[in-house]
């Protein structure tokens, strides 16, 4: 603070003093013992502060559901930190307006009802930055050009001149640091700090015409505030609009479409606020217009956004249905189009334990094509590969949906049947041969190719339980030898009691 500053203040006998009521809330915002009785007893001392109490309380700023209807239930709601802020702010603001001997029509007036738009928009600045003082930060928005009020009492002669000279703040404060060495930041938080108020706002008016960075962004809310306000107060709104923009986006940040919102934010609670605080505010017709046109771009931008969402979706749809092509083609086998061992036993496992837990029988086929080598040998392999894809394909096609096709390599495929006993399994296979030893496989210019199978099933879950899926395996494996022995062409169970009867030969 420089010393002139202090000397002035210090000689000044007609330096504004905090009202009565007031003065006891700035005592109670000091005192660690302060509660929300205590406030309420102060506030209900001023009728006047008490129904701007309540009106606060069941304005659009706090947003609460139920009608609060006296102190008891407003101050609770509000909390004693937001209590003590608000009714610092309002009384002050009482008091100083009485002061204005043009009932709010001279300089006095025309600076309140900036303070007032500054409150609000250092709020909403503050909301959209995440800072959670909501209350300070009206309070700060609100004083922080007391030190104007103060000296055009101070300075009755020359401040006058000065304000009426200056065309914006940022001349005026030119203008004071010329004239006077000072400026009405660093008087503002000389009275405030005489006043006792908390150190915060001290700080936060000092800062409010620093040339330097603010140190936080509680500070710089209530710095850009003035910036915002401005568009209301401006006679280029759309100018101080830009001019509001750069100055928020370069500290908070805080660019369109955001800043916009936080324009039509103030301009919505206006009417409350300024009723609040009982200066007549009205959103001029320039800055009206410049709400709706920011409204009517932040709506095609979200019309846009919403469109680049549905084609984003539609191409991760699309990505998501290729991958699971994708997923789905490594888990079958090229050749013939079932699945492949790898996926076959990540199935088996999974039906296994299922068995397992559930009690119920699982039956595996195993099936080697006969004599496929001769195929190979008479036709080629070209044929052969025609033979295994075509066998394959009416296997998939003869079986039940819920039973598993695999080919576990060369000629030989896996039938997995869940829920199946091993008589029902036998019979499944029994059928099966003698429909796909019937079925041709492949058409040669002279006559058509048939294939016949050997195949042996085992069951887990039966009258035998088996350790893990590779021993069911195996098992049916073994099966398929007994098969071949007696002479190919056949299914045979591993039960005792289902020991082979021949299918009838195929031609
Ligand atoms: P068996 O009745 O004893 O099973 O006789 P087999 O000839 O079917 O059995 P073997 O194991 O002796 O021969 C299997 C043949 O299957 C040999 C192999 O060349 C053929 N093979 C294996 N995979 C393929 C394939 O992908 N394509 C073709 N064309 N042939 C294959
Ligand atoms: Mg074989
Ligand atoms: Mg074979």
């Amino acid at each position: 603070m420089s010393p002139e500053l202090i000397d002035a203040l210090a000689q000044c006998r007609n330096l504004p003093s905090p009202p009565g009521i007031a003065m006891r809330v700035i005592e109670l915002a000091q005192d660690p013992e302060a509660d929300l009785a205590s406030a309420a007893e102060v506030i209900a001392l001023d009728m006047a502060l008490s129904a701007r109490m309540l009106r606060i309380a069941n304005s659009p700023l706090y947003a609460s559901r139920r009608r609060i209807n006296n102190l008891g239930q407003a101050l609770p709601m509000l909390g004693l930190n937001a209590t003590l802020q608000l009714a610092l702010g309002l009384s002050i603001s009482q008091c100083l307006q009485q002061q204005d001997p043009r009932g709010g029509n001279g300089m006095a007036g025309q600076l309140w009802r900036r303070s007032v738009l500054n409150a609000l928009a250092a709020r909403q600045l503050g909301q959209a930055c995440g800072v959670r003082r909501t209350e300070e930060l009206m309070l700060a928005g609100l004083l922080q050009d007391i030190g104007i009020l103060a000296l055009l009492q101070v300075e009755s002669e020359r401040y006058p001149q000065l304000l009426a000279q200056a065309d914006s703040n940022a001349a005026l404060v030119r203008l004071e640091r010329e004239q006077l060495g000072f400026t009405h930041a660093d008087a503002g938080a000389a009275v405030a700090s005489e006043w006792n108020l908390p150190q915060y706002l001290v700080d936060a008016i000092a800062a409010s015409e620093s040339t330097e960075t603010p140190a936080d962004t509680f500070q710089a809310c209530v710095a850009l505030s003035r910036w915002l306000s401005d568009i209301w107060f401006a006679d280029d709104a759309d100018a101080a609009r830009e001019t509001a923009l750069r100055q928020t986006d370069a500290q908070l940040h805080l660019a369109c479409p955001r800043f916009d919102e936080v324009i039509a934010q103030i301009d919505e609670l206006l009417p409350d606020i300024s009723s609040l605080f009982e200066v007549p505010m009205l959103t001029p017709a320039r800055v009206a217009n410049l709400i709706e046109h920011a409204r009517e771009l932040a709506m095609l931008r979200t019309l846009r956004e919403q469109q680049d969402l549905m084609l984003s979706q539609q191409r991760a749809l699309e990505l998501e249905q290729r991958a699971s092509r994708m997923a789905e083609l490594a888990h079958r086998d090229a050749l013939t189009g079932v699945l492949n061992r790898r996926q076959l036993e990540v199935v088996l496992d999974h039906e296994f334990a299922r068995a397992s837990r559930d009690d119920t029988p699982l039956s595996l086929a195993f099936i080697d094509l006969d004599d496929f080598k001769k195929i190979n040998d008479m036709y080629g392999h070209l044929v052969g590969d025609e033979v295994l894809r075509a066998f394959a394909g009416k296997l998939q096609q003869t079986l039940r949906e819920g039973d598993t096709v695999a080919r576990f390599g060369g000629e030989e495929f896996i039938v997995l049947m869940p829920g199946t006993p091993e008589d029902v399994a036998l019979d499944v296979m029994r059928r099966l041969l003698a429909t796909l030893a019937a079925t041709p496989m492949h058409t040669l210019q002279d006559g058509t190719l048939f294939v016949t199978f050997s195949a042996g099933v085992a069951t887990h879950g039966g009258y035998e339980r088996f350790a893990d899926m590779q021993e069911l395996l195996k098992a049916a494996d073994d099966v398929v030898y007994r098969s071949k022995n007696q002479g190919r062409n056949r299914v045979i169970a591993r039960g005792p009691q289902r020991e082979a009867s021949p299918a009838p030969a195929v031609s």
